[in-house]
C-alpha cells in the first residue's frame, strides 16, 4: 500500500510513502510544528504490476 497524509487546514501533504509509520509520523510533526493543525485525509493506493502474457486472457 502507498500512503499520503495531506493537512485539512493547510493543504500540506507528506509526500506519497510506502512505509505507513513515515507517514504517521510526519503528521505528528505536522502538528507539533501547528498547533491548530488537528485533521487530515489519507490517501491510500494499492499499487498493481503487471506482466504481459501471450495470447487471449479470458
Ligand atoms: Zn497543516
Amino acid at each position: 500500500m502507498i500512503h499520503e497524509l495531506v493537512c485539512t487546514t493547510c493543504e500540506v501533504a507528506s509526500g506519497a510513502q510506502g512505509d505507513f509509520d513515515a507517514v504517521r509520523d510526519w503528521a505528528f510533526a505536522h502538528t507539533d510544528a501547528n498547533p491548530t493543525h488537528l485533521r487530515y485525509f489519507e490517501m491510500a493506493a494499492r499499487p498493481w504490476r503487471l506482466v504481459p502474457a501471450d495470447g487471449d486472457r479470458r
